[in-house]
């Protein structure tokens, strides 16, 4: 019997799907033997210790994307960060703590990220450009937007934030 196009579709759903579901266990509570833990305020990133309240930082190898959250935990793959440019590394510690304060909120995460870093003096235009050609090509999943469309609003969040104090 020959496969509808309909029937093709649900399997490719399906597997995403397994991926996903794959996915969110890796990011669970059941760390990989190789993971380290960095206690909040030791983590250094980028060449700058950057914190998020007392949330520690689990370091992954293997977790499948570039960072990630759960309550009360921010995880970063420490080789996947090592291929970005230093200002899209520290946006995505400080998405990740967006989720922290701002819960599941993908948008406000990314708004609060790009405003703490230009407030803190790591983030410039140059970064956001970075940010945005980083997020250029992502579709999207089950929770962001599509690249594109985040890079928009944070154009917008970054227009509406502070620069860095003048040093005193
Ligand atoms: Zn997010």
């Amino acid at each position: 019997m020959r496969l509808g196009a309909a029937n093709i579709l649900t399997l490719i759903t399906a597997s995403a799907a397994a991926a996903l579901v794959a996915g969110l266990l890796a990011a669970g509570a059941t760390a990989a033997s190789e993971d380290r833990l960095v206690a909040a305020g030791k983590l250094k990133l980028a060449g700058r210790y950057i914190a998020c309240g007392r949330t520690p930082t689990q370091l992954s190898s293997t977790f499948w994307d570039y960072g990630g959250a759960t309550k009360g935990r921010i995880i970063l793959n420490p080789v996947k960060l090592a291929e970005l440019p230093e200002a899209v590394r520290l946006w995505v510690y400080a998405h990740e703590c967006g989720h922290q304060i701002y819960g599941a909120r993908e948008t406000r995460a990314d708004c609060y990220a790009v405003q703490r870093g230009r407030r803190e003096g790591w983030f410039n235009l140059a970064g956001m450009n970075q940010v945005c050609a980083f997020l250029k090509d992502r579709k999207g999943d089950w929770v962001h937007p599509p690249g594109p469309k985040r890079c928009t609003a944070m154009v917008q969040c970054f227009g509406k934030s502070k620069p860095p104090r003048a040093s005193r």
